[in-house]
């Protein structure tokens, strides 16, 4: 569903990605780990043209994204994106949070986009918060709001960008659990993060990047179990 050829990307002379090849099939799960700095978001971004690569290629069902006939508006509806800091409407309640999108981007009815809403909120149990405001709402609650904004869209893939890193350790398993109930319904997700208990026992396959490369990857036993680099084994002493 999603292919990356020999992405590059570099913020003046610092090469932040160096030929980073990665493929993701329909319904799998890959969590991306690694370092502070090795180009894991850098990578995130890339697979969404919000931050444009500087060589290689994105491949969506086989179509370079970055072609001029590529319809990326269609493209972004159907890679939806999750932040580490929620990026809500802080102005719209959170039933607005949802249904405003499906409106402007996938042209539905209000009446549609609504009961859409409806539907992704109860499932993450968060229908009792329909009128609060974001401010009114704990990070796991704004991350939840934030995950059925992006599952509200229909998405075939969505990207996680180290989504329970800015939460209070209480609420981190709320987000993870909603994330595996997600990923039991065989969404496509690409999930960057530093809980190595969630990518050991969710993904299909896990990938390490080190300094702007994939320095391994495999399956989470693999990668965990007998991970082959040096580099992989020193960066898991520290969290396993
Ligand atoms: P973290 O785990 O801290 O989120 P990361 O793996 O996501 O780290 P990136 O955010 O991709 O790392 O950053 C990789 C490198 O690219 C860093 O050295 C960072 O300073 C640099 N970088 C990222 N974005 C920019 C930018 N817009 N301009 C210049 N340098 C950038
Ligand atoms: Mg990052």
């Amino acid at each position: 569903i999603l292919e990356v050829q020999n992405l590059r990307k570099s913020f003046g002379d610092h090469e932040v990605l160096r030929d980073i090849n990665l493929t993701v099939t329909r319904g799998e799960v890959l969590s991306i780990i690694g370092r502070s700095g090795s180009g894991k978001s850098t990578l995130l971004r890339g697979l969404n043209l919000l931050e444009p690569p500087t060589g290689g290629k994105v491949l969506f069902h086989g179509d370079d994204i970055q072609a001029d006939k590529f319809d990326l508006e269609h493209y972004r509806a159907k890679v939806g994106m999750v932040f580490q800091n929620f990026n809500l409407f802080n102005n719209l309640t959170v039933l607005d949070n949802i249904v405003v999108p499906q409106m402007s981007v996938l042209k539905r009815s209000q009446a549609d986009a609504k009961a859409h809403a409806m539907e992704v909120l109860s499932q993450l149990n968060m229908d009792p918060f329909v009128n609060a405001k974001p401010a009114q709402l704990s990070g796991g609650q704004k991350q939840r709001v934030a995950i059925a904004r992006a599952e509200a869209m229909d998405p075939e893939v969505l990207l996680f960008d180290e989504p329970t890193s800015a939460l209070d350790p209480e609420m981190v398993d709320d987000v993870l659990n909603a994330m595996t109930d997600l990923a039991k319904t065989g969404l496509t997700m690409i999930v960057v993060t530093h809980e190595m208990q969630f990518a050991r026992d969710v993904s299909d396959k896990v990938l390490f990047m080190n300094e702007g490369i994939v320095a391994e990857e495999g399956t989470p036993d693999q990668v965990f179990g007998n991970p082959q680099e040096e580099v992989t084994r020193d960066f898991l002493k520290r969290y396993l």
